[in-house]
């Protein structure tokens, strides 16, 4: 639900009778999702994490969570054992703080919702990004856009700066090639299946090493025409469609205008951060494309994102 939707709810509250606001804190308090029943119900352990043995046990549980012991290995696991979130503690917040993911808050009004610090709330947005950031696309077929896109370089939250400092979010020397601005390629199919990889370096070898294993061998590759991606093209022998940035922006159904809408996205999102950690860009390309993997991401599928190696279904229709 949106704010617009939200605020009138909140204005008619004031009409309740006591009777009726008790009947609406049941409900409320009903239809609350814990942390512990979306791992206890949802989330049940197939494989021990330890040696991927398949006889586990029930054997208690430990910090909330179900506890299991392996026959094979003898040793005992939970849900979250060997991903990013084991050990974070707190879990009757999680759900919460997958909300301010899913709302993009920044770590201060992430923080004052959860009531935790600051501290936390930065540990665990890295946390949950940790395995986020790998589920990507990993093949793409049909017609295929691809452009890059640059973001600056930032040394943001490090001591040492190798340059003088710049002001958050700043503008760098010039657009596009210079030295402080790190390349992206992305890369999105018409299922919507999106790719977006940080580029060492925009040359051939760079972006086939992406593009090889990821496009479909009869696909057709829109681009805006530069070199790499002809060469690209050249070598594998994919069609290629060249929409040139000057001219008519589309010919046919042979057009970039989705990866250009889904970095104007990306760009618009980004900018209530004040410029990302370079360290961390990878995090916050892996954000941005689960929040538009689902037309309705919920708290649970975030969180499952967050714990689960494999994204749980890369298109949501
Ligand atoms: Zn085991």
């Amino acid at each position: 639900m949106n704010e617009q939707q939200f605020t009138p709810i909140l204005q008619t509250l004031i009409l309740l009778s006591p009777s009726q606001r008790q009947r609406l804190h049941q409900a409320l308090a009903k239809s609350e999702t814990s942390t512990e029943e979306v791992l206890t119900t949802q989330f049940t352990l197939q494989k021990c994490p330890h040696c991927l043995g398949t006889q586990l046990k029930p054997w208690g549980s430990s910090h909330g969570l179900p506890r299991y012991r392996c026959a094979a290995c003898l040793k005992t696991s939970n849900p979250l054992t060997k991903t990013p979130l084991a050990r974070l503690r707190q879990p009757d917040k999680w759900l919460v703080y997958a909300q301010a993911l899913i709302d993009g808050l920044s770590i201060r009004k992430a923080a004052v919702l959860c009531n935790i610090d600051k501290n936390t709330a930065f540990l665990w947005r890295h946390r949950f990004l940790t395995m986020i950031k790998s589920h990507q696309a990993l093949h793409e077929e049909g017609i295929v856009e691809a452009d890059e896109t640059f973001f600056l370089e930032s040394f943001k939250g490090q001591r040492h700066l190798s340059r003088p400092a710049r002001k958050r979010g700043g503008v760098g020397k010039t657009r596009g090639t210079s030295d402080d601005q790190i390349p992206v390629l992305v890369v999105r199919d018409r299922h919507k299946s999106t790719v977006t990889v940080i580029l060492e370096k925009v040359d051939a070898a760079h972006v086939k090493a992406v593009l090889a294993p990821l496009v479909d061998k009869d696909s057709v590759l829109c681009t805006d025409g530069a070199a790499v991606y002809s060469s690209f093209c050249k070598a594998t022998g994919i069609k290629h469609e060249v929409i040139p940035s000057k001219g008519p922006r589309a010919r046919g159904a042979f057009h970039i205008q989705n990866v250009n809408a889904f970095d104007s996205r990306l760009k618009e999102w980004m900018r209530r951060f004040h410029g990302v950690a370079t360290k961390y860009l990878a995090n916050y390309l892996g954000w941005r494309r689960v929040l538009e993997r689902y037309q309705a991401i919920r708290p649970d599928i975030l969180f499952f994102e967050a714990v689960r190696r494999k994204p749980q279904q890369l298109i949501q229709t």
